[in-house]
């Protein structure tokens, strides 16, 4: 990604606008008022073949009539003209081009953005869009866009896959008080996509806080890369859920894989901290462009109300961040800014008899003590104080103390009063809030932000070169066969090169093989169908388990054969499949998928009745290391369960977490071999005593 090449397309210091034109209500009219009334200090060269001068700037035919040189052109000519105005720029020399015409791919005319990709490619231009309402930024005091006005000045960048929500979020800026330096409208992503926004973000002065709405990406990998190395923090709305989540899926894993999840995943492991919607959006935004990140675990909450304390305690628990008392000598401290019946705990109550005075010495003392590391202050409005003095005092205090490192939240609950003291302290850089939950979640996106920069790390990766040529002649053999299903003896011989702990299977062709693979292996044993057209093998009678003898084992053989013939009578039948009996354990289910935006991506989840009705289950794009996979165990509901509820031994987590490394790295190797699989159940054990994979299923991608 050159720089220089995003600064000449975001930050051009010559525009011509494409397709301009006299008439307002028309888009080549607004952006020509807009680069106007915004303060565009460059050169601006109108384009249009009719018209002499539009809003009394000389107007051009061609381009190639502009006298000077232009970094971007802003097309806003109709679809069946943007690919030859993008030849004419290219011929021009134009740098950038920001393209708003709508009518490419988003409406099945992928043909037409290819070719415009290519028109750039052949002349080194970059592309924004096509499909925007354009970008802003106010450090370039540049409106280069159909939205009505520079966004409130601040130091978030937004940048949206929906043009209409950032025309939205532009006025609300105004009326939320949150200000963005630019807005950027990223469209069909033809060319330049979020990603390398985010990259090129990372030098720029302004911008201290990345603000994404996303609908859908397409490179997902390219885009957790920008997130891990970003920075500056991240925040991301995700909107739409999933689209291939619904396609008929072979395995539970590629059923369960909906959009939301996968996204989820994708986002903790870039590193980037989560809003749940678009009030979030621009709460979390104001604090992460304004406040350092909250670096330890030690948060004060200050208050006059002992209500707000509550519900602001109520709130830290709810977003995970611990509450601890204040040590003795900071409650000490508190204790002369408060009356008797007041508490210097946490949150500490300097209760409704707090002015300006106390809140300026509490504030004041307490950013500036070595336990605490972050601040929250919470005000009630009442009769005998005033807020915006009290918001001054908050200030002064913060200012004296100089604890730039520590963050710092506000809640005003009150009424036009406070309204007007938060916006004086947002103006003042510091994040205010109308309710006591808003300031702790605002703090929690701090805290967020903090650890996960510490866990969005990209893991190690090896190819196992022994593993995938054992794999690929597996794999070869079926689709010789003409299958895209392996079956599970086949599966278990992938998922054995790779090292993951398989029960040891053969096949068995007749019944005498049966017994003798039974007698070799050892009573009790398992029997399966073995038939590529058989994949849920119990719903065709095709499980026999606990044989405990010849005579049984014989019986297995006959009835399975018969269940599969009388449950599919076209199936193949390659045999059965005779198995070690694993010993009772904790169900839980492994697989994967290749999502559509993020490659492989691993699932994990407890089985049974957990993965079939509560679908608890947890994902991440592969590959995934072994702290990750631990993180996985952690995040479902059933964790418990894992970590061992009611006098039972912990489960074996630290065995499964090396299987889901060695599962990760086989989806990762064999990528372009297969499309999802399972290990469906994998048996887990006390610690110490391992886990055992007993079911196995590949799903190949069609070739
Ligand atoms: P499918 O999922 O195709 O119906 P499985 O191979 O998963 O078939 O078998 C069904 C169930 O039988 C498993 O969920 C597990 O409870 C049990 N089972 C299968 N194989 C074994 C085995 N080798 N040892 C112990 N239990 C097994
Ligand atoms: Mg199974």
């Amino acid at each position: 990604m050159n720089h220089e090449e995003l600064n000449q397309l975001l930050k051009p210091k010559s525009i011509a606008v494409i397709g301009a034109s006299a008439t307002p209500g028309k888009i080549g009219y607004t952006v020509m008022e807009n680069l106007k009334e915004s303060g565009y200090k460059g050169p601006v060269y109108p384009i249009n073949p009719t018209a002499p001068e539009i809003l009394g700037v000389k107007c051009y035919p061609s381009v190639s009539d502009v006298p000077g040189t232009i970094d971007s052109a802003v097309m806003c000519v109709p679809v069946k003209l943007v690919n030859s105005m993008a030849e004419e720029c290219g011929k021009k020399g134009v740098k950038g081009l920001i393209v708003i015409t709508s009518g490419f791919s988003e409406v099945g005319r992928k043909d037409l953005e290819d070719e415009l990709v290519a028109i750039a490619r052949k002349y080194k231009m970059r592309v924004l869009g096509p499909n925007i309402v354009g970008t802003l930024s106010n450090s370039d005091k540049m409106n280069a866009s159909f939205a009505p006005f520079l966004p409130l000045d601040g130091k978030a960048t937004l940048i949206t896959q929906s043009g209409a929500l950032l025309i939205a979020m532009d006025a609300a800026t105004y009326t939320r008080r949150v200000g963005f330096d630019k807005m950027v409208s990223i469209g069909n992503m033809c060319d330049v996509d979020i990603a390398d926004i985010i990259d090129w973000l990372n030098d720029d002065e302004k911008t201290t806080c990345v603000s994404l709405y996303i609908e859908g990406l397409k490179d997902g990998r390219k885009f957790i890369k920008s997130g891990r190395t970003s920075k500056k923090p991240i925040i991301a709305l995700k909107s739409g859920v999933s689209a291939h989540g619904a396609a008929a899926a072979a395995s539970h894993t590629g059923s369960l894989a909906g959009a939301a999840k996968v996204y989820g995943s994708a986002f903790k492991q870039a590193g980037i901290v989560q809003a749940s919607d678009l009030d979030n959006l621009f709460d979390r935004t104001l604090a992460l462009s304004l406040m350092p990140p909250l670096k330890g675990e030690n948060l004060l909450i200050i208050t006059n109300g002992g209500g707000v304390g509550v519900l602001a305690t109520d709130a830290a628990e709810r977003y995970g961040i611990p509450m601890k008392f204040a040590p003795k000598d900071v409650q000490e401290e508190l204790k002369k800014h408060m009356p008797e019946f007041g508490s210097a705990k946490n949150p500490v109550d300097m209760t409704g008899m707090a002015g300006t005075e106390w809140y300026y010495e509490t504030v004041r003392f307490a950013i500036a003590h070595p336990w605490v590391d972050g601040l929250i202050v919470l005000y009630c409005e009442t009769a005998m104080t005033n807020p915006l003095e009290i918001a001054k005092g908050i200030k002064k205090a913060l200012d004296e103390a100089g604890m730039k490192d520590k963050p710092v939240t506000v809640s005003y609950v009150g009424g036009e009063k406070s309204a007007a003291a938060m916006a004086w302290l947002v103006e003042n850089g510091i994040p205010a809030y109308g309710a006591p939950d808003l300031a702790v979640n605002a703090m929690a996106a701090l805290r967020e932000y903090k650890l996960l920069r510490e866990t969005a790390k990209e893991p190690a990766f090896k190819t196992n070169e022994k593993a995938r040529k054992t794999a690929m002649q597996v794999i070869s053999a079926a689709r010789a066969d003409g299958r895209n299903a392996l079956t599970e003896i086949e599966a278990k011989q992938v998922f054995q090169a790779y090292g993951l702990p398989v029960t040891s299977t053969e096949l068995a062709k007749t019944e005498d093989e049966a017994v003798t693979l039974a007698k070799k292996i050892g009573f009790p044993v398992v029997m399966k169908i073995v038939s590529p057209e058989i994949l849920h093998k119990s719903d065709a009678g095709g499980v026999k388990v606990n044989i405990k003898d010849e005579a049984a084992a014989r019986e297995a053989f006959n009835t399975i054969m018969k269940n599969a013939k009388a449950y599919n009578a076209d199936a193949h039948i390659h045999g059965i499949a005779v198995q070690e009996m694993a010993p009772w354990g904790t169900e839980t289910i492994l697989g994967s998928v290749n999502d559509p935006s993020f490659g492989p991506t691993m699932m994990f989840g407890l089985g049974g009745i957990f993965v079939e009705v509560l679908k608890d289950v947890t994902f991440r794009v592969a590959p995934v290391d072994k702290p990750q996979a631990l993180d996985m165990f952690s995040e479902i509901r059933g964790a418990p369960i894992l970590a061992g509820v009611r006098g039972e031994a912990p489960r074996d987590r630290n065995a499964m977490a090396d299987t889901v490394e060695k599962y990760s790295s086989m989806i990762v190797d064999l990528e372009d071999e297969i499309s999802e699989s399972d290990a469906n159940p994998v048996l887990v054990y006390e610690e110490g005593k391992g886990i055992k994979v007993v079911d196995a299923r590949i799903i190949l991608k069609k070739k």
